[in-house]
């Protein structure tokens, strides 16, 4: 079985590093678990390194970690489902929104409850997930105040997600200028939370937008990196996470296929380049367990080749001292670890 190995010093080094340069810029920092499948531990260790909140995508992550004790509040990121409000107010302290008739049915939901939920509202500036249009957004606020049981507490918006759009000075400056129309309409001062991992290179620049007072932080801390150009902070750990499994074949193959090519096992016609013969291991891992293509070995010399849904083919002709019966290691990218933390079939072992 594959092993996800998650190294809590190493995560809570991370995340306490992106917290300290955060603070120094007036910047509060949501730790986000959903790569992590919510694991119980990674929220410990990321209260541990200050984040303000625990933030997750999903409502069962969030109940789990309430189950085991961490300390929130929870932000819950993806925007509620109007069947689920009453388990949204119950769970989440504070929840993304983008609809007004969603507020409504959180609003009813915390009324029946007794509580005031807590909201930001998300603004699209140009990436073209959720959020209301930058014109919509007073309307909208305009309309939150009639709901005694709502308290929205900020602004948001959230980049590099569907349309790759990075953050920049135009679209900072427009969130900027929202928060301040948005403060004025309340009369309160808001959080503006001006993004995720792909803010943080802008963070560790001199140059972070004043005004801009949050971030929600996943894989900066947990990969160790920002998501722009995948370029690791200063000082973070790259291997926190790594993913392990089995060579369970070991053989000197040829590069390309004998016989006719047609589709392979996921529908695509493959090509090969004849590169002579290799050595080649198969691994006890498959799409079933990651995403192959998101692996990097930690073996020198060792180059994945393919996989299907349980085998992943390593070729390691230039790796010669593997045996059948060693376990391989990888550090795993976003859409790889994120599989591998969802994945039944991955043991996990934290430590
Ligand atoms: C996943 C998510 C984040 C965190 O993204 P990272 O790139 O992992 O930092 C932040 N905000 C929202 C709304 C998200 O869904």
């Amino acid at each position: 079985m594959a092993v996800l190995t998650i190294d809590l010093k190493k995560l809570e080094h991370n995340a306490r590093l992106i917290c300290e340069r955060a603070q120094s810029r007036g910047v509060s920092v949501y730790g986000v678990t959903k790569v992590m499948a919510g694991l119980s531990e990674v929220a410990f260790a990321f209260k541990r390194a200050g984040v303000e909140a625990i933030a997750d995508s999903r409502l069962e992550n969030i109940a789990a970690m309430r189950k085991a004790g961490v300390p929130g509040p929870f932000v819950l990121l993806r925007l509620p489902s109007v069947s689920r409000a009453a388990e949204v107010v119950s769970l989440a302290d504070v929840s993304l929104n983008s609809e007004l008739c969603t507020l409504l049915a959180l609003n009813r939901a915390a009324g029946e409850l007794g509580v005031t939920h807590r909201v930001v509202v998300m603004v699209d500036v140009g990436d073209l997930r959720e959020g209301v249009w930058p014109k919509d957004l007073l309307p909208m606020l305009i309309g939150s105040l009639k709901l005694r049981n709502i308290e929205v507490i900020g602004i948001g918006t959230n980049l590099a997600c569907y349309g790759g759009v990075i953050p920049d000075e135009n679209n900072m400056a427009l969130l900027r200028e929202l928060a301040v129309a948005a403060e004025a309409c309340l009369g309160r001062k808001l959080v503006a939370s001006g993004g995720n991992s792909s803010s943080l290179a802008w963070l560790f620049s001199d140059q972070f937008p004043v005004g801009i007072n949050n971030l929600r932080i996943g894989e900066g801390i947990i990969l160790g990196r920002e998501t722009v150009d995948r370029q690791p902070l200063p000082g973070a750990y790259l291997d926190a996470c790594t993913l392990t499994a089995e060579i369970i074949e070991l053989k000197l193959k040829p590069s390309v296929p004998i016989g006719t090519i047609g589709q392979d096992a996921f529908g695509a016609v493959p090509s090969f380049v004849d590169r002579g013969l290799r050595q080649r291991a198969i691994l006890s891992l498959g799409r079933q367990d990651t995403v192959p293509a998101g692996l990097t070995p930690l073996l020198p010399g060792a180059e994945v080749i393919g996989a299907s849904s349980d085998h992943l083919l390593l070729d390691v002709t230039a790796a010669p001292s593997v045996r059948v019966g060693d376990w391989v290691s990888f550090i795993p990218g976003y859409g790889a670890l994120l599989a591998a933390a969802t994945s039944p079939y991955v043991r996990k072992v934290v430590g």
